[in-house]
């Protein structure tokens, strides 16, 4: 199992033309902020602090490109769902976003971070209908498994799975801090990244 040894930062772009060149092809990472995406990429590259771990919900507003090797990169989208920002950074964050969806060629898959303690929202629902409308794979994270007893994330995993039930949208427990099914992860975006179909990940049993 790859665990992308030459990851590293690239760059940030706070402007559509700031975008990284859109070459070979990229997985991006969106969610809520404090969804604990962060975490999240984190732990799928064993990079600690790759990704900054923040508790100071939407403040970043960048989207950050990392180089995993060979033309492969990993995408953080800025968060969203922030009550408090001023409708201006909401009106940037969408605008940020729609030109990348758009226009992003290289783009082949979207981990959408949802916290398992949340579950899916309008919102997310939105991100995976970009991504759907666009022809591109989507694969759902339920991330802070941890804070869950075993019956109740597979609810909510349940629950999600037949919210994406006529979508071609996977989902999956996870947990960066009981490092639970960071494998299942990797290999949806390993499968994304080499061409492949993503493999079905489900729960845990595959991870
Ligand atoms: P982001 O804003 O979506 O990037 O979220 P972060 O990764 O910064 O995490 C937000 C908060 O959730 C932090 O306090 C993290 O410590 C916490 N968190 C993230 N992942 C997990 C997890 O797997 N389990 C638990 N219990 N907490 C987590």
């Amino acid at each position: 199992m790859a665990i992308y040894p030459n990851v590293r930062f690239l760059t940030s772009a706070a402007e559509a033309h700031q975008l990284a060149p859109d070459t070979g092809r990229e997985v991006a990472f969106a969610g809520r902020s404090n969804s604990g995406k962060s975490s999240a990429i984190n732990a799928i590259t064993e990079r600690v602090g790759l990704a900054r771990v923040s508790r100071t919900p939407g403040r970043t507003q960048l989207i950050n490109f990392f180089e995993l090797g060979n033309e492969r990169r990993l995408v953080d989208l800025p968060g969203y769902g922030f009550a408090k920002v001023p409708e201006q950074v909401r009106a940037r964050w969408l605008e940020l976003m729609e030109h990348y969806f758009n226009v992003r060629e290289s783009l082949a898959g979207l981990v959408l971070i949802v916290d398992s303690r949340r579950g899916l929202k309008a919102e997310d629902a939105a991100m995976l209908e970009w991504m759907l409308a666009r022809g591109r794979h989507a694969h759902v994270l339920l991330t802070k498994a941890d804070k869950l007893n075993r019956r109740d994330a597979q609810r909510v995993l349940k629950e999600t799975q037949a919210a994406c039930a006529d979508t071609a949208v996977t989902a999956q427990l996870f947990s960066a801090h009981a490092r639970t099914g960071l494998d299942a992860a990797r290999a949806v975006m390993d499968g994304w990244l080499d061409g492949r179909e993503p493999p079905t990940a489900d729960g845990y049993a595959n991870g």
